[in-house]
């Protein structure tokens, strides 16, 4: 495949900010590769890499070394383009400039293929040892040399890790249901907008050659919508009238099977029902897996069937199931059901351990491999875990060596980052593992069990060592007293707060589920992104000191601005991030200065305390934090992660109707 005709995809991604749209045109894309290498390498590179994510690999390739393969290519000095890069920020929109200028001298253009330009960065990225940095030079301006200039644009972008296309995972998912599973469309959705001031039918009608059943009450609504429009939709496609039971009786909705591309239907309630199933085949096997590009070619080769049978591979880690948050006990077990099984919520670091024999790995939620930094809690898997393979679930916190105390997870964070002295630290900082989830036991699955049944599995496996491994303090219960006093002395044990949990539920990996709510005291915290600061002045100069906050577009992974924030952070250092600390971390960062401000690369997160969200022109999500109060760093989290917009405006709603005199009894 042509590199050109992604390039394309890229630029219509680009212009569009419709969720519905690019969904759209992602799947009409994904729909015309029949190759199942290809379709990977296409789909990784739609989502702006080269590794899927349950690989820790990334191009990571420095900025330095590209301007030199830019430079390299087109016979610019390195100087002009730094010049013009701190200027404009934008590599690919330089690039693009260049190249467009220098386009006439080259004699050596070719058409890149996909295949071309996913194997050369994958080579950059994997360059290593003695002469890498040369070699990665000339995999990219090899590229270079043979792009058009806006192939050269996306080169770059994708080099950098910087697509700005706009599609977050949720739209690659949704794209692939719709490439290969017959699209379920019901009445209501007709009418509503899908942005850009079009509705969901004219979308509808945009179509053509596509196999179409459209039960029969739904028909007249169409009809009524716009006979013209319905007549040209009719001639355009393979059009069928149904009745309800034709469609009960299909066996599959995957494309190869059912042989309709899209159904209209009358009933919302059914239509979601249909359309949720595959989604929800799809979220498991991408958090199973972490490859949606694997996803994708199994959902194109085996339906159903072959989501239904992903499995987890042992030591690639898989997305956790989270939780909801809850504000009362009430509200706890009014979401869960009562009885429900009761935990501590330990204030450690979430651990995803898998085993096979005496090999062991631990990985953070953030799906990173810590094992070279624990090795005190490889060694209690060893002693106390008595499965040959496994795949279990707890948090990992540190205890004092004198007092026994555990402490905050500030203190243990310290030994997630550390690459040295890890003996040491080790020593300084003891940790104990608290299981509370098994998601595979020799060879299966147990993510589809109860959760009362996965926790007896786990028991009998653990041989439980106070202050190694044990498993989560838990009781089950249905009354709220109970639960007080439970909630009670968690807190005073120096824990976050309590879980709640639904005895009978399965296992959800990557999915924020219902049926296990958190309870915590203090006021809801976000976590939110790092993209830019200002250098400080008189004693503090020097020091990046006021940094720019932002949340995420759940739809369009765009980061949007927030607020800013300048208290929290200590001077000196005593028992927190100091000032000088956040500057060390940013200073790596800085993409482009502007007096005293600078633009970071997002990469930070950090939760933040506030008194109120306020609607504000200022910040480009439309909000601001009033106050805004670092509490701790969240290296545990990924910029995916931290909150989102649809999040903030959710709370803003919440607090309005607060204010109004609504609210809850709040404990
Ligand atoms: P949060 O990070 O605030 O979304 O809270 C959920 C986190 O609580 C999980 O990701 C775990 O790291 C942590 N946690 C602590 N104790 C438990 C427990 N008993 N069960 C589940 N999660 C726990």
């Amino acid at each position: 495949m042509k590199y050109t005709e992604l390039v394309d995809l890229y630029d219509q991604l680009a212009t569009t900010s419709s969720k519905i749209r690019k969904t759209e045109i992602l799947a009409r894309f994904l729909e015309k590769i029949d190759d199942d290498t290809l379709l990977r390498k296409a789909l990784l590179l739609i989502m702006g890499t080269v590794f899927p994510p349950w690989s820790e690999e990334e191009i990571g390739v420095a900025t330095k070394l590209t301007i030199r393969a830019i430079s390299r290519a087109y016979g610019v000095s390195e100087e002009n383009i730094e010049a013009k890069w701190k200027e404009k920020g934008d590599l690919g929109l330089i690039v693009e400039e260049i190249a467009t200028r220098k386009k006439q001298v080259t004699l050596f253009q070719r058409d890149l293929t996909v295949e071309k330009v996913y194997d050369n960065l994958k080579k950059a990225a994997e360059a290593e040892g003695e002469g890498s940095q040369e070699r990665k030079i000339m995999y990219i301006s090899e590229l270079l040399i043979h792009a058009t200039s806006k192939e050269a644009k996306y080169i770059v972008r994708t080099v950098l890790g910087d697509l700005r296309v706009g599609v977050a995972e949720g739209i690659v998912k949704d794209a692939i249901a719709k490439a290969y599973f017959t699209d379920i469309i019901w009445e209501a959705l007709l009418t509503q907008p899908c942005g850009e001031g079009k509705s969901r039918y004219d979308l509808i009608f945009e179509e053509k050659g596509r196999r179409v059943w459209i039960e029969k009450p739904a028909y007249i609504t169409l009809g009524r919508l716009s006979s013209l429009k319905l007549r040209r939709f009719m001639e355009n496609n393979e059009v069928k009238l149904v009745e309800r039971e034709e469609i009960e009786k299909l066996e599959s909705l995957w494309k190869k099977k059912s042989n309709v591309d899209m159904i209209i239907l009358v009933s919302a309630e059914k239509g979601s029902e249909m359309k949720q199933k595959i989604i929800d085949l799809l979220e498991r096997a991408f958090a199973l897996t972490n490859d949606l590009a694997h996803v994708a070619v199994v959902a194109k080769n085996e339906g159903e069937e072959g989501l239904r049978n992903v499995s987890l591979v042992l030591f690639r880690p898989i997305r956790v199931m989270l939780a909801q948050r809850a504000y009362s006990i009430r509200e706890a077990f009014s979401t869960v059901g009562r009885p429900a099984a009761l935990e501590y919520k330990y204030d450690g670091f979430r651990v995803q351990i898998h085993k096979d024999g005496d090999k062991v790995k631990i990985f953070t939620r953030r799906l990173e491999d810590v094992t070279r930094q624990f090795p005190d809690v490889v060694r209690a898997v060893r002693e106390c875990i008595k499965a040959d393979q496994c795949v279990v679930e707890g948090e990992t916190i540190g205890y004092d060596k004198e007092t026994k105390k555990w402490l905050p997870f500030q203190k243990i964070s310290r030994r997630i980052r550390r690459k040295y002295d890890i003996e040491k630290m080790m020593k300084e900082i003891p940790t104990m593992t608290n299981l509370f989830d098994i998601i595979y036991l020799d060879g299966k699955l147990t993510i589809d069990l109860p959760f009362k049944e996965r926790r007896t599995l786990l028991a009998k496996i653990v041989e439980e060592k106070p202050y190694e491994m044990v498993l989560a303090k838990q009781i089950i219960t249905d009354r709220d007293e109970e639960a007080q006093r439970f909630f009670e002395e968690a807190l005073s044990m120096g824990n976050e707060g309590i879980m709640f949990k639904n005895l009978d539920a399965a296992y959800k990996p990557g999915v924020r589920v219902g049926h296990m709510v958190k309870l915590k005291t203090t006021l809801e915290t976000l976590d939110l992104v790092i993209v830019g600061a200002e250098w400080g002045e008189g004693k503090r100069s020097g020091w990046l000191t006021s940094y720019i906050l932002a949340c995420r577009d759940e739809d369009t992974g765009e980061l949007l601005t927030i607020g800013k924030m300048s208290t929290g952070l200590k001077e000196k250092s005593e028992d927190g991030t100091t000032y000088e600390e956040m500057t060390r971390l940013l200073k790596p960062l800085i993409v482009k200065e502007k007096g005293k401000e600078v633009e970071v690369i997002p990469k930070i997160v950090v939760e933040v305390t506030y008194e109120e969200i306020q609607k504000s022109p200022h910040y480009t999500s439309g909000y601001a934090l009033r106050f805004p109060r670092f509490v701790r760093l969240r290296t545990d989290k990924s910029v995916e992660e931290i909150d989102t917009l649809q999040r903030i405006e959710h709370l803003y709603r919440v607090q309005r109707h607060r204010n109004e005199g609504g609210g809850s009894d709040g404990k």
